[in-house]
């Protein structure tokens, strides 16, 4: 903690620090999911689903959720008729962000492409579906049908033909009427209610119920993640998601009330999130300082947020921006929003973040909602090297070739030549049965 110009700051509440005084490394630790103190209950989870299905989901979801269920899947009956019981304004809310996130994903499926590498050699891509994919949708503490629209719209943009929801019911064992809205707006084909571990085990394994997937996606509590985590490989995974943070690069054009803002919004998710300011003005690390301790205690989530800036809470003074981009890319922020003179200028400069907001007007709430990019994003700096969820996620880009005659004959030597060295005797003679054909047929 530092005084700026022998100002006294009366919030304690973020950790402040002069850029050039500390390591990096050091600044940029904050809380990570641990998933290995969840492990042993997941794996036991994991065995039961396999072993006993439905029954050990029935089990579970009793235990977990306080819900007893007749069936699993949600009718159709009932998904159809939840938009009906919402307001207009919510369904009018949902299907505009839809259309957002639809347009926004359409960009992102890959090109099929070909080319020549080598005369009479062609070489290219072509770009398919997957199957089916398991959308997990948190239901824990909260409801959220954004995640609804970020999961299974990029996968219907795709082109996956199946793709199903799993999310714990309420103890009444129903799910909330906006969660089924959100899907049927998303074109969810199937709902079931499943929560935790046993939802990720059912879409990996497959139960009486619950079809097994291909890909399993979405975020989760700590459990989720760890079964995600075990069921890699027997399926896809998108990426572990720890909890929530945003990184801001502000210089002193910066408004500290959309700052000190925005710091808020992002700690009210969860008392781990983490959130930093990364700054080359003094005055505006003070005053974003003084706006929060002054509005915190009228906030609604008062105490998550409190807990969340003591333990990961960050305000950075850096000499010049070039400093604070660089500590921004060692953070690796899930969220990063650039609010400076040139903000276009300054994003040339990232190497390392989920989603970007340029400029003052673009806070994360955009982005969270429908500005049409994903709120499935890497945390805890895996920014580094994964993105966020995309239409990408969900299809596959297999491989084609084809050789011409001529192809033949330029790839022969070389061929046969890697084939005999490394000792792959059939490899060499499958060529060589070619180069014998082509031959004989040009004479
Ligand atoms: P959840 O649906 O992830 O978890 C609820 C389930 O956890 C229960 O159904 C139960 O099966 C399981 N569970 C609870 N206690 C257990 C125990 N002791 N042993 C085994 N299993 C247990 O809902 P949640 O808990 O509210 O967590 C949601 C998480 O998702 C939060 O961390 C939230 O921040 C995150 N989230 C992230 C995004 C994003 O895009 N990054 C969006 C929405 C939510």
């Amino acid at each position: 903690i530092f005084n700026i110009e022998g100002v006294k700051y009366f919030s304690d509440k973020m950790k402040l620090v002069q850029l050039n005084d500390h390591k990096t490394q050091e600044l940029i630790e904050r809380s990570m999911l641990d998933e290995n103190t969840a492990i042993d209950t997941v794996t036991a989870i994991i065995n039961e689903v396999k072993n006993r299905g439905d029954e050990a989901l029935g089990d579970y979801t009793k235990k977990f959720d306080g819900a007893e269920l007749d069936t699993i899947k949600v009718d159709e009956e009932t998904i159809n008729s939840s938009l009906s019981k919402l307001d207009n304004d919510l369904v009018k809310a949902l299907e505009q962000a839809a259309s957002n996130i639809a347009k926004f994903h359409e960009n992102q499926i890959p090109d099929e492409w070909s080319t020549e590498v080598d005369e009479g050699v062609t070489a290219g891509q072509i770009v398919r579906p997957l199957d089916s994919v398991g959308c997990y949708i948190p239901g824990g503490r909260a409801v959220y049908p954004s995640t609804i629209l970020m999961t299974v719209i990029p996968a219907k943009i795709a082109g996956v033909k199946r793709i199903i929801c799993c999310t714990p019911p309420q103890p009444d064992g129903t799910v909330k009427d906006v969660v089924l809205a959100a899907a049927k707006v998303a074109g969810a084909t199937e709902v079931y209610m499943v929560g935790g571990a046993q939802a990720v085990a059912a879409m990996a394994y497959g139960t009486e119920s619950i079809p097994r997937v291909d890909k399993i996606v979405g975020p989760g509590n700590i459990f989720v993640t760890a079964a995600k985590k075990l069921v890699y490989g027997q399926v896809d995974i998108d990426f572990p998601a720890g909890p929530s943070e945003v990184l801001i690069i502000a210089d002193e054009t910066a408004d500290p009330a959309f700052i000190a803002m925005d710091i808020m919004a992002q700690a009210e998710h969860d008392p781990n999130a983490a959130c930093a300011l990364v700054t080359t003005s003094k005055k505006v690390a003070k005053q974003v300082d003084i706006l929060i301790a002054e509005q915190l205690n009228n906030m609604e989530r008062s105490e998550i947020i409190t807990e969340s800036l003591n333990s990961n809470g960050l305000i950075v003074v850096a000499d010049i921006m070039e400093d604070a981009i660089k500590f921004s890319n060692a953070y690796a922020p899930e969220h990063l929003i650039i609010m400076t003179r040139d903000p276009e200028a300054d994003l040339e400069e990232i190497t390392n973040a989920g989603s970007i907001f340029l400029g003052e007007l673009t806070p994360v709430a955009a982005g969270d909602y429908g500005s049409g990019t994903n709120h499935v994003l890497p945390t805890s700096g895996c920014a580094r090297m994964y993105s966020g969820l995309s239409a990408e996620s969900f299809v596959k880009k297999p491989t084609v070739q084809r050789l011409s005659e001529q192809g033949v004959l330029n790839l022969d030597e070389m061929v046969t030549k890697l084939a005999e060295y490394e000792g792959l005797h059939a490899h060499a003679e499958s060529f060589k049965l070619r180069t014998e054909k082509v031959k004989k047929e040009l004479n």
